[in-house]
């Protein structure tokens, strides 16, 4: 496995429409490689989420997570999701994206802002076996699988705030919202 290096706001690759992968190319050596590689990165760099265009691969690939898990309880855990990787997701809102979070991003370090997302959501996609999956999730985890799916779309989360206002450095987060979870 590798560390990968993080692109960041700015570089073009995080503003392209990423493509998806063929299902049947999805236990390609290629394909699984860069998926250890994602996972491997965003837990060097202490993320909950890493998707492909992040490190340079235009792919419809996301991983996210923290803790390892069976597939089956993925999705309703609020503060420990489990590691999950999901190819060519496509999204359902269940609630109207109204529900504000802070969110912040690999690709934007140190700052988070307060972001309006669906409580819950529909995914639909396949698993890193090539297997088709669909299920719920709500809370944090629905928040973060609508960051990343954002990432495949050239999306970053600063484009989701209707207003700056919350925008704030990591250091200040810190020192003026004690309160807030990391
Ligand atoms: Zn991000």
């Amino acid at each position: 496995m590798a560390i990968l290096k993080v692109a960041r706001m700015g570089h073009p690759v995080l503003r392209a429409k990423a493509l998806p992968v063929p299902p049947g190319q999805i236990q390609a050596p290629s394909v699984q490689r860069l998926i250890n590689d994602m996972f491997e990165t965003m837990r060097e760099y202490s993320g909950i989420g890493l998707a492909a265009p992040q490190v340079h691969e235009g792919l419809r690939i996301f991983v996210a997570g923290v803790r390892e898990g069976a597939p089956g309880d993925v999705v309703n855990e609020d503060d420990d999701m489990p590691f999950l990787a999901l190819i060519n997701p496509e999204l359902t809102f269940l609630t109207e994206p109204t529900h504000e979070g802070w969110e912040g991003c690999l690709s934007i370090p140190d700052v988070r802002g307060l972001v309006p997302r669906a409580a819950e959501i529909r995914v639909q996609g396949f698993d890193r076996e090539g297997r088709r999956v669909s299920f719920t999730a709500t809370g944090l985890p629905a928040r973060v699988i609508q960051h990343e799916t954002d990432h495949l779309d050239g999306v970053l989360f600063m484009d989701r705030m209707p207003t700056l206002h919350s925008l704030t450095f990591m250091e200040e987060y810190r020192r003026f919202r004690p309160e807030e979870d990391e």
